[in-house]
């Protein structure tokens, strides 16, 4: 599969549908503009890439919709050469549309078969990512503090370890079980032990879960 001008097409009305939705950030917009999510995805689902929905990637997992995409990345705010934590990898799309913003990504997945066409893709579409096989709930000790972290899984409870890679004054935003309704988070790390917690109200993710696979 190639990227073509009608394509780009696609990805205009995409954003322009988004923007309808709410998005209002224009450097997430440019990134949902400019980013080839077909190429993310298997050929067969070609002809849906610029719809706003989910759709399987294999091993049972999902792209995000591209309104969970651009909505986490308007929350996240990332800023150019900040050094951001993904968790979920998955095709990888979400990863390229932070490498737009001028991030530095970092991004684990758990499955073994994601996580090696995903560092493909990036790695032939030029995102230049840092893609590590592992348990997010981990996260990356040897390599943080992180000036942001985003979870693209749903998490049962809040990843403790985890978010306490974030730097003081940086951000998370996590999808986290609260009563049995998955909701959208963004915490910011006042101190060493003290997050202070916004909510965005329900969301959809395939669960975080723990180990490799
Ligand atoms: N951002 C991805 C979303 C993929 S769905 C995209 O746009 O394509 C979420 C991904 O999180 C899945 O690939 C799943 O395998 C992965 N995941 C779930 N629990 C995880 C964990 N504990 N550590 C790392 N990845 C995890």
């Amino acid at each position: 599969m190639t990227d073509t001008p009608r394509h780009a097409a696609l990805r205009r009305r995409l954003a322009e549908e988004l923007q309808k939705k709410g998005i209002k950030d224009e450097k997430v917009l440019d990134a949902i503009r400019n980013v080839p999510r077909h190429l993310f995805m298997s050929s067969s689902f070609e002809p849906f890439a610029y719809n706003d929905s989910a759709y399987p990637i294999g091993a049972n997992q999902t792209i995000s919709q591209p309104h969970t995409v651009a909505l986490q990345t308007e929350l996240l705010n990332p800023q150019p050469k900040e050094r951001i934590l993904e968790i979920g990898t998955g095709s990888g799309y979400q990863t390229a549309v932070l490498v737009h913003c001028g991030a530095t990504v970092y991004t684990i997945e758990r499955i073994r078969e994601l996580h090696l066409q995903a560092q493909a893709t990036l790695n032939n579409l030029k995102y230049k990512a840092i893609c590590k096989y592992g348990d997010g709930h981990d996260g990356w000790n040897d390599i943080a503090p992180f000036d942001r972290i985003i979870v693209t899984a749903g998490a049962e409870e809040m990843p403790m370890k985890l978010i306490k890679q974030c730097k003081i004054g940086g951000v998370i935003v996590v999808p986290v079980l609260d009563n049995g309704t998955l909701k959208m988070l963004r915490l910011t790390r006042q101190s060493e032990e003290d997050f202070t917690q916004e909510d965005f109200g329900p969301c959809a993710f395939v669960p975080m879960l723990k180990g490799i696979s």
